[in-house]
């Protein structure tokens, strides 16, 4: 249950797109962030300007993306959509800059990922609408200014930490995304169902939202595993029942962890006495990435209170021992 859009299938990317909420309207949750949103937009639509930079922050699946393509409905205008690794060279930058329009949003995923040279192009561009562009090479070398169509940049970064302060300084609104309550996810799991005419009763899409994480995209991606448990070991429509049915053998726990989370926790306890012990440390044991830990699992464990980030390492809490049904050890040989 990888809550990033990595590793989507070209179905599922298709199935995101057609959930994906249009309007301000339809987005439900993160009310302070949309609050604003709302009023930054209409004042800038009213001074006629293209709206201030924005940078969002959180965990992956929260509505970043989501958010970037509302913005640019609601404005208007265009969206062009690339990310940090894919701008490797200053010319890819240009060119998307230079085929911009009056009002424009660049959206620029994972744009923590952006390279040294890419970034530094990026200031003027966001400041001055300019850039300089290097023409020919060799003794004929010599750099032109252009000017670049006001537009808006959106950047979106799961960790804003290895932001570079330069760069955060020149977006003019900032916004951090915060997990969603199971009520909200509730709401959204219900608007999802009515879009993939499933039948649901409440208290199961309340069953698939309160073991999500805290993220619609993965309650998006229950609800459609446990669709397709409805239909082959139900009567179509989703009820308690089934939703549990379907999380249990999808291996989300009780309380809405899934495999990794409570891989995480084990290791912890069981081979480094609940801790403390370093990210790298855990990613070897549990065999995941530790930039993926950092970013995707401890912000969740940490957030229910399971885990707590320390100077000298990564600790479970009581919590983690009761969930999983161990003992503490006494702090003798520790
Ligand atoms: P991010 O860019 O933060 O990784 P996305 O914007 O791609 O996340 O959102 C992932 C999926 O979750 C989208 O397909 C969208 O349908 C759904 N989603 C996210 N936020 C909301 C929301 N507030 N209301 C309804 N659906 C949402």
């Amino acid at each position: 249950l990888d809550p990033s859009s990595d590793n989507l299938t070209p179905i599922e990317r298709d199935i995101e797109k057609v959930l994906r909420p249009q309007e301000f309207e339809d987005f439900t949750g993160q009310d302070k962030i949309l609050e604003n949103l709302k009023i930054f937009v209409k004042a800038a639509k009213l001074r006629g300007e293209s709206l201030d930079h924005v940078l969002l922050h959180g965990p992956p699946g929260l509505g970043k993306t989501t958010l970037s393509y509302i913005i640019a409905n609601e404005m208007g205008v265009n969206i062009k959509v690339t990310s940090g690794p894919v701008l490797d060279k200053p010319g890819d930058l240009a060119g998307l800059l230079t085929n911009l329009e009056t009002g424009d949003i660049l959206f620029i995923d994972e744009i923590h990922r952006l390279s040294p040279l890419v970034e530094e192009y990026l200031y003027s561009a966001m400041e001055d609408f300019k850039i300089d562009i290097m023409l020919e090479s060799g003794p004929n070398a010599r750099s032109v200014q252009i000017s670049l169509n006001p537009f808006t940049l959106v950047g979106a970064t799961t960790r804003s930490g290895l932001l570079t302060a330069p760069l955060r300084a020149r977006f003019g609104i900032n916004s951090r995304l915060a997990y969603y309550d199971a009520k909200i996810l509730t709401t959204i799991v219900l608007r999802s169902s009515a879009i993939l005419n499933t039948p649901i009763s409440d208290e199961g899409a309340y069953e698939i939202a309160r073991r999500s994480r805290g993220t619609p995209r993965i309650a998006n991606a229950l609800l459609r595993r446990t669709r397709d448990f409805a239909q082959i070991k139900g009567n179509g429509s989703i009820d308690t029942e089934i939703a549990r049915y379907a999380l249990t053998a999808l291996n989300v726990d009780e309380h809405g962890l899934d495999e990794m989370d409570n891989k995480i926790l084990l290791a912890i306890i069981d081979k480094f006495k609940g801790g403390p012990v370093g990210l790298k440390t855990i990613a070897t044991a549990v065999g995941e990435d530790d930039g993926t830990i950092e970013e995707v699992y401890e912000p969740f464990l940490i957030q229910e209170g399971y885990l707590m980030r320390t100077a000298r390492g990564r600790e479970v809490t009581e919590a983690a021992y009761k969930h999983l049904n161990r003992i503490k050890l006494g702090q003798t040989g520790k």
